[in-house]
């Protein structure tokens, strides 16, 4: 992995972080109870390059998971 701003490899190790109300949201992705339920996902892990300092963002493994496996069969 490298960063894409400067292209170092020199990257610290991976560690939470805190991202709030900043989220992708996938609009109407699965029926809830009485309507539908949209999904969110926000940055919950990082990488900062040791280099110039830009904030590489990753979402959690189980929402990756939920977005790869596409929209429920209704
Ligand atoms: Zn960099």
């Amino acid at each position: 992995m490298h960063c894409p701003v400067c292209s170092s490899e020199n990257l610290s190790d991976e560690t939470d972080y805190a991202s709030f109300d900043n989220h992708a949201r996938f609009r109407d992705w699965e029926p809830g109870i009485l309507q539908w339920k949209d999904l969110t996902i926000g940055a919950e892990r990082c990488r900062i390059c040791l280099q110039c300092g830009y904030l590489l963002l990753l979402c959690s493994a189980e929402k990756l998971a939920r977005l790869k496996a596409g929209r429920p069969e209704v």
